[in-house]
């Protein structure tokens, strides 16, 4: 099996790229953030802020997270329901983040990321893919662009949902995710020893996906 491991900060690109790149080579391809989210959901279902004071296994042994390809396309489900469009807001943003600093979290989720690398060519983003997930995959590639191109693109993907959001709350909540992600102690972002830096800052979304591919087809 073939696996492609792109990891990078929020707001990078990665899950269009990584959609648009898995669809040309005929990957599968995997979300990891979305399935941080849906932990996230879940205890801010519960009544949980960021600080999470609560027994974090308890709660994890009674949840179910779910992934599903349907026509190709990921969908997450928490406890049997699909709560794909629902992770997408602001806060569960935030409550992700928080619940991905906590080591019994990523031991929760990480046996179902390796399997689907198992049993799939895959192309699988998050923050410690190539680091912790798959070590050994084939290509790994991290991705990154300056926090203002970033938080414009993030911005401009919420408003077009029609949320309401202004851009500085945008910048601060991916400033403020960037440092929570390389700051834990736990699998924090950054970039692999043997990772290709791809920098899309300035670049077109047809230009980004055309730098992928090429970072992928020289090395399968
Ligand atoms: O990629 P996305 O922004 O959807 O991820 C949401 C959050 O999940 C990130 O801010 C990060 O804290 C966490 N995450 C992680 N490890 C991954 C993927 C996401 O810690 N592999």
């Amino acid at each position: 099996m073939i696996s492609v491991a792109i990891d990078g900060p929020a707001g990078a690109g990665k899950s269009t790229l990584a959609r648009k790149a898995a669809a040309q080579l005929g990957f599968i391809y995997v979300d990891t953030g979305a399935l941080y989210r849906t932990v996230g959901l879940k205890f801010s279902k519960m009544g949980a802020d960021t600080k999470l004071d609560c027994d974090i296994s308890s709660v994890l042994a009674d949840t179910t997270v779910d992934i599903r390809f349907v026509n190709g396309e990921q969908r997450v489900f928490l406890d049997g329901e699909d709560v794909s469009e629902e992770i997408r807001t602001p806060v569960a943003s935030m409550m992700a983040s928080a619940v991905s600093a906590k080591g019994e979290v990523r031991a929760f989720l990480l046996e179902m990321q390796r399997k689907l690398a198992r049993e799939n060519d895959v192309l699988m983003d998050g923050r410690d893919i190539g680091t912790v997930v798959l070590p050994n995959a084939t290509v790994k590639i991290f991705l990154t662009a300056s926090a203002e191109e970033r938080a414009r693109r993030r911005y401009d993907e919420l408003i077009s949902k029609g949320m309401t959001v202004t851009f500085k709350e945008v910048y601060d909540d991916m400033v403020q995710r960037d440092y929570n992600d390389s700051h834990r102690e736990i699998a924090p972002l950054k970039q692999a020893d043997d990772a290709v830096l791809a920098d899309t800052t300035g670049l077109s979304p047809e230009e980004s996906l055309q730098l992928i591919l090429n970072i992928v087809k020289e090395r399968i």
